[in-house]
């Protein structure tokens, strides 16, 4: 298991169709093959072995009482017995040796010829003493016998059983002519039906092996990919495909001994829980394949960060065990048993996000990414596994909330705060339905004249508790617990209703952006949804501008530009919020058909000290100019920025500067006093 790759046999690209002979001996010129060969049938031929070994007994007894009986005493005939009596015993007993099938075809074939030796002296001395032996048929077919015997009991591989066949056809022939006072037509004779049975019984031999193997070849090829299947299972329940760790499953089959014999021991360990940031934003702008390459690309760093060049085996945890695993999309887990403090964690943390933080190259660019790492301590933290990974996981998150880029230890605060995650879901719930949600609104001024131009109708919950709950708080929440999708009806309807009640009261009517989720892209309803609250609410579309971010709208470009196009078509604004946090590449941003860009708060920060944002701002501002676009910057917020971006075109802008988000009447207050 320890390289999930290093299990192909030469049989498993064999196919199930073999075989020309050509091909078929090619296949077993590899000495392992061969081997498994011979394994595969000696099972069987062994007991074909014992067999005929005892049939030999038989047979020699037998012709030892047939001349026996016929010529009466000749002396030489119970040499039959006390040559080759031992002979075949001793290779019966050989068969009962429990090594004997490692070497029983070599061996087996020594057994036979001197079988054969023994045989040819004794019956030429019956010939010597004038009894029947080499002129009989009863003795020519002994030998006739003997090369059958080859070939059956060393059936398996042709080549024994045609050399020691062939030694004792030689010795057969050197018998006849030489020795046994045989008449020329005799020996003639006797050869000749010799001959012609040598080569049927070796044909036959060779036809029935030829047979095996090809059998062989196509059994060992299901049997190697049944091999490979299981295997392929094996890997895939305990391993991550993609960067080749243990998986979850097996991390927890690791982990959880090594915590047994710290518990035993009364010794610590540690989980750090790790969690690339923003990862699922490269999958969905550069896709899969690009995210995967990355993924592996710092999985390597991981692993020569936390100096385990070899993963541990399933079951081989040993004592000082540093288990690198990938838990999910984003998520590596790592335990190590040999860290136990926090200062020591803290620096492997520390070592880990500076590896990530290393560029890797997507789509041959180089993109920097950053990782949260939450560590949870044993026993401190927790009393076993399940409860250690939930406290890594936790501070994970915490630090990924906290901005990520950083790691964070478990602490009880941190598990309060999961608790109340987990109330505040029910709770807004409740709220949706009961209408603690309230819309504030922000106004977009045109700095050169001060006017507002439009407005963000920005959600807010009031709570009764906590008081007011800005939308970081619960947004996210919203949008991973489904949430988000009765929020965002919600807040379309306040907002509609907003635009209905400046226009009944004769305020100035300009378009009311709101801000929507990841998922209202992928919703089929938007659009009827949408027509219908015009309807009912008697407005323009114009008078409603959807803003979108650019991730959301990376996820599945082709489809988001359909919706967009037809959105537009219908007359709605649409505008690119946040811009220049994502990923999106020139081309893409071309084919959008968007017709505002928001200038993310990042960029406008330190905007006036013209610093690297400054020139990238200025650079957006005319970017967004050239495609046609209308450009806005937001989180303005002192007068230094708003000058410095107006001096480059980008007369637009929203922030603190110019009015903080407002509650409902005191928007329409502003809305009046610029009217009048
Ligand atoms: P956003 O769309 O980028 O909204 C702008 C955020 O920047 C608002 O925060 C706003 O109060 C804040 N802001 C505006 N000017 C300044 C400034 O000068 N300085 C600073 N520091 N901040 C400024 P808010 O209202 O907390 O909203 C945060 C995010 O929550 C929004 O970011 C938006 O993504 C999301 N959000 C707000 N309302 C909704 C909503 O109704 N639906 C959805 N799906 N998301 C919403
Ligand atoms: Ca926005
Ligand atoms: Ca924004």
């Amino acid at each position: 298991m320890n390289d999930p790759d290093a299990q192909s046999s030469p049989a498993s690209d064999a196919g199930a169709a073999p075989a020309m002979p050509l091909r078929l001996l090619l296949r077993f010129t590899d000495t392992a093959y061969e081997q498994r060969f011979v394994k595969h049938y000696i099972a069987f031929y062994f007991r074909y072995v014992q067999a005929s070994l005892v049939l030999g007994v038989v047979l020699i007894l037998g012709d030892y009482l047939v001349d026996h009986i016929a010529y009466g005493s000749v002396e030489s005939n119970l040499l039959r017995l006390t040559l080759a009596f031992p002979v075949l015993l001793a290779g019966l007993g050989y068969t009962l040796l429990p090594d004997a099938r490692r070497h029983w075809q070599p061996v087996m074939s020594g057994f036979i010829i001197t079988a054969a030796f023994f045989l040819f002296y004794t019956l030429t001395r019956i010939d010597a003493e004038g009894g029947e032996g080499l002129r009989s048929w009863v003795g020519v077919l002994n030998f006739t016998f003997l090369q059958f015997y080859c070939f059956v009991i060393l059936g398996v591989q042709f080549r024994y059983a045609l050399a020691s066949g062939l030694i004792i056809l030689l010795a057969f022939e050197y018998t006849l002519w030489q020795h046994a006072g045989l008449t020329t037509r005799e020996a003639a004779y006797w050869s000749y039906h010799v001959l012609t049975l040598f080569i049927l019984a070796a044909g036959i031999g060779w036809w029935r092996e030829y047979l095996l193997r090809k059998e062989f070849v196509a059994r060992a090829a299901l049997d190697d990919s049944r091999a490979a299947a299981e295997q392929r299972a094996l890997r895939l329940a305990h391993y991550d495909e993609v960067t080749g760790l243990p998986n979850r499953r097996l991390f927890a089959e690791l982990a959880m001994p090594v915590i047994e014999r710290a518990r035993r021991g009364g010794t610590g360990c540690t989980v750090l829980h790790l969690e690339i940031d923003r990862l699922s934003g490269i999958h969905h702008v550069y896709g899969r394949g690009e995210g995967d390459a990355a993924l592996a690309d710092i999985t390597q760093r991981i692993r020569l960060c936390i100096r385990s060049g070899d993963l541990p085996a399933v079951g081989q945890a040993g004592e000082n065990t540093r288990v690198v695993a990938r838990l999910g999309d984003n998520a590596f887990s790592i335990m190590l048993t040999d860290l136990d403090s926090q200062e020591r964690a803290s620096l492997v943390a520390q070592r880990l996000l500076v590896a990530v933080a290393q560029p890797v190259l997507v789509d041959a660019q180089p993109l920097v990414l950053s990782a949260s790492i939450g560590i949870a301590l044993f026993p401190g933290d927790a009393r076993d596994f399940t409860g250690l990974m939930r406290c890594a996981e936790q501070a994970a998150r915490a630090a990924a909330e906290a901005g990520g880029a950083q790691h964070m230890f478990f602490d009880e605060a941190l598990n309060a705060r999961a608790r109340d995650r987990v109330l505040l879901e029910t709770e807004l719930r409740q709220a949706i339905r009961v209408g603690q949600l309230c819309l504030y609104y922000q106004p977009k001024v045109d700095v050169r004249d001060g006017r507002i131009v439009g407005a963000e109708a920005l959600v807010r919950w009031q709570h009764p508790r906590r008081g007011l709950i800005p939308p970081g708080n619960f947004i996210p929440m919203a949008e991973e617990s489904g949430l988000i999708v009765p929020l965002t009806d919600w807040v379309l309807h306040a907002a509609c209703g907003s635009l209905r009640r400046w226009a009944d009261a004769g305020l100035p009517s300009l378009p009311l952006s709101v801000n929507l989720p990841a998922s209202s892209l992928s919703d089929a309803r938007l659009l009827d949804q949408l027509d219908a609250l015009m309807q009912r609410y008697e407005l323009r579309p114009s008078c409603l501008m959807l803003e979108l971010t650019e991730t959301m709208l990376m996820r599945d470009v082709t489809s988001a530009i359909s919706v967009l196009e037809r959105l537009r078509a219908q007359g709605y604004g649409l505008a690119l919020d946040d811009f220049g946090t994502g990923y999106s590449s020139l081309n893409y941003l071309k084919r959008l058909p968007v017709s505002e860009l928001k200038i993310d708060r990042a960029f406008v920060i330190d905007v006036a000290r013209g610093g690297r944002d400054g020139a990238l701002a200025a650079a957006v501002i005319t970017l967004g100019k050239e495609l046609g676009l209308q450009v806005v910057a937001e989180g303005v917020e002192t007068q230094e920025q708003s000058e410095f971006l107006s001096v480059r075109g980008c007369v637009l802008q929203q922030g603190y500067l110019h009015s903080r988000p407002v509650a409902l009447g005191e928007f329409e207050a502003m809305l009046r006093a610029k009217a009048a």
